[in-house]
């Protein structure tokens, strides 16, 4: 039997989510389409309890810790430490530095935040996820001086071109690609997803947010990272099957986690 990974979604951002009846319809949902597993991802300190809860009550869910780019709250290497010093905390993020949205006078306060994480990476042996967008350089620059290839990690919803790619992946980076590459005017980014090596790649959804075709404009949801999965396995010239191997030998070696 098939099966695939969402290696970043928001299953607390879901409509409904408050309770886990309601994640659970949404995960039986994405079983019937083959998504077996599921990175649950933190955004901020005041949410991580519910995303971790989620992962631990919920089958085949893993949490991250961590704050996002854009969420202006402080924290320190050492409380991200802590705080992802629980069985179902596979990951650190998501973090990195986001521009786009940001005020200015932010950045120094995103780029001391992004190190700290990468830091706790570091110390807790658990992977990054990094959210990256108008800030190519700079991102690369601080994971290579906070040597980020130690520990290594995955740039999510990766929007950014080939050569972009190839510096993520010469600091040892997977690539994780989200509904935006079903996207008819993302031809940049569909050229990226035919270049990823077969043993660097993964799928998501980044759910709630961004469905992929033919579900575009509607509340995106776990069981919709099959319809991106199939987009891409079409745009390299293998099979769904090919792909929903690869991408979940690529999270269980990255994550360290046993799927069976
Ligand atoms: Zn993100
Ligand atoms: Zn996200």
């Amino acid at each position: 039997m098939m099966t695939l990974v969402d290696s970043h979604c928001h299953l607390n951002m879901l409509s409904g989510s408050g309770t886990l009846e309601a994640v659970q319809e949404y995960l039986d949902a994405a079983r019937d389409q083959g998504v077996q597993y599921f990175l649950n991802v933190s955004v901020d300190l005041e949410t991580f309890p519910q995303v971790r809860d989620q992962a631990a009550s919920l089958d085949n869910v893993f949490a991250s810790v961590g704050v996002h780019p854009n969420h202006a709250c402080e924290v320190s290497c050492e409380e991200l430490i802590d705080l992802a010093d629980h069985p179902d905390v596979i990951a650190i993020g998501e973090t990195g530095l986001d521009y786009f949205r940001n005020e200015a006078d932010a950045i120094p306060e995103q780029q001391e935040r992004f190190r700290q994480h990468i830091r706790a990476a570091n110390e807790t042996g658990k992977p990054l996820i990094i959210h990256m967008r108008d800030a190519r350089e700079d991102t690369l620059n601080i994971l290579r001086q906070e040597k980020a290839d130690q520990t290594k990690g995955v740039m999510h919803c990766f929007v950014e071109d080939w050569e972009t790619a190839r510096a993520a992946l010469d600091i040892g980076f997977m690539i994780s690609l989200s509904g935006i590459v079903t996207f008819k005017n993302a031809t940049a980014l569909q050229d990226v997803a035919r270049k990823v090596p077969d043993d660097r790649l993964l799928v998501e959804t980044d759910s709630p947010y961004l469905a992929p075709v033919p579900h575009r404009g509607k509340e995106n949801q776990p069981a919709y990272v099959r319809n991106t999965a199939e987009f891409v396995a079409d745009l390299r010239g293998q099979s769904l099957e090919h792909l929903a191997s690869i991408t979940t030998d690529n999270f269980s070696r990255l994550f360290g986690v046993a799927l069976n």
